[in-house]
């Protein structure tokens, strides 16, 4: 085979698609690696994508997504994320993956450096990779739950910096940022004239308190929010989110969405549509889950004596593996010895290491059986490595 991009051979693997390749290998496996609830998609929700296909919804939508998406989306935003937002501020994109894709496409030059936080969820250190940008990490607090450090990341910035990603509620920590750290955010960013990706992927999955919208803070002409339907709505495989930024910088994540993807599905369009017109309780009974299984999973860690992080959004419980040595080892012997699957912390980068991560989307059966694995594991490596 002739030579493929050197961007591509040198593209870092997910941690996380890693582990759930080598669970399939393996039988009767428990896995609490993957962030894909164990719900499916709201009935009314696949009713209306399977109408529109009858209604003749299959040819190709505008490149930023229908005009009444774009209209639902801008009125969500501006009633739940306190984001006053007009519908040529919205662009529908292919999951929040695709949103930023198109976002570092839009910002970056090759040797442009960005920052995101350590851990960090592995999507974007490949992504920048592949628009031939750097990669810089900052810090994240982690004796106060991974909280954000804006002076950490202050100290990050040189003068090739261009971009911040901020992402709260948090993948892998289940940290949701304070206001005033996200206020000293937009301050950083305009100081240093940066442009900010506000990853807000898990903006309904709070587990208690609440969250806020990094652009409500100011800055908006400099951030790019990035949202999901994916997590909220159980729609993971539907491949549809949206971003929401100033008019101009929507007007070109548009254009570049045109030569890949045209747009997103047309039928995804449709079911969005369906997810924010019908019921919403059907979101705060997946939430009600989510935190069910959190306190369980806490209680459960709590009576074996095994420390972890307390999420307070989002998904996923990071479990402290500290005592077992090396987290990637850790979670190998885990998979091979109790069939059950976790991601290692190191996945999430050097901050993460002395951890796995655990994903909530999982039935509280697994769970309990998967965490009782996951407990005896430790005690059994712990001993060894005494
Ligand atoms: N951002 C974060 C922090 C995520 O955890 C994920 C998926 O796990 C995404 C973005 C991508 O979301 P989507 O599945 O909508 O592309």
């Amino acid at each position: 085979m002739p030579e493929v991009a050197r961007s591509v051979a040198t593209t870092p693997h997910s941690g996380i698609r890693e582990m759930a390749d080598l669970a399939r290998q393996v039988p009767d496996v428990v896995r609490l690696e993957v962030g894909d609830p164990d719900f499916v998609t709201p009935d009314h929700i696949i009713e209306a994508a399977a109408a529109a296909a009858k209604a003749g919804y299959t040819g190709y939508p505008p490149s930023a997504g229908y005009p009444r998406l774009r209209e639902l989306i801008a009125e969500k935003v501006t009633r739940r994320n306190h984001l006053a937002t007009s519908p040529d501020q919205v662009v529908v994109t292919t999951g929040g993956g695709g949103g930023l894709f198109t976002s570092f496409l839009a910002l970056l030059n090759p040797g442009d450096e960005v920052l995101v936080s350590d851990p960090v969820w592995p999507g974007y250190p490949a992504q920048i990779h592949l628009q031939n940008a750097v990669l810089k990490r900052f810090p994240l607090d982690r004796r106060r739950g991974f909280a954000l450090d804006p002076d950490a990341i202050e100290r990050s910035i040189t003068p090739r910096t261009k971009v911040v990603v901020i992402n709260s509620p948090c993948n892998p920590t289940g940290a949701v940022y304070g206001v005033d750290e996200l206020k000293r955010v937009v301050e950083i960013a305009e100081r240093h004239d940066l442009w900010v990706i506000s990853d807000e992927c898990y903006d309904e999955i709070i587990l208690e308190g609440e969250t806020v919208s990094l652009a409500t803070l100011g800055g908006r002409d400099r951030i790019i929010t990035v949202f999901t339907f994916s997590k909220t709505y159980a729609m993971t495989g539907w491949r549809i989110g949206y971003v929401v930024t100033s008019p101009e910088m929507a007007a070109i994540i548009g254009k570049l969405q045109e030569p890949v993807v045209a747009s997103a599905s047309s039928l995804s369009q449709k079911g969005a549509e369906a997810a924010l017109l019908g019921p919403q309780a059907v979101v705060g009974q997946m939430v009600d889950s989510y935190r069910e299984r959190r306190d369980l999973a806490m209680e459960l860690l709590d009576g074996e004596g095994i420390g972890y992080v307390r999420p307070r959004g989002a998904f996923y419980l990071m479990v402290d593996t500290s005592s077992a040595g090396d987290s990637l080892q850790f979670a190998r012997r885990l998979l091979l010895e109790e069939h059950v699957a976790t991601v290692p912390g190191s996945a999430f980068g050097p901050g993460g290491e002395g951890m796995v991560r655990v994903s909530l989307a999982s039935s509280i059966k697994t769970l309990d059986v998967g965490l009782r694995a996951l407990a005896s594991c430790l005690r059994r490596t712990a001993s060894l490595s005494r």
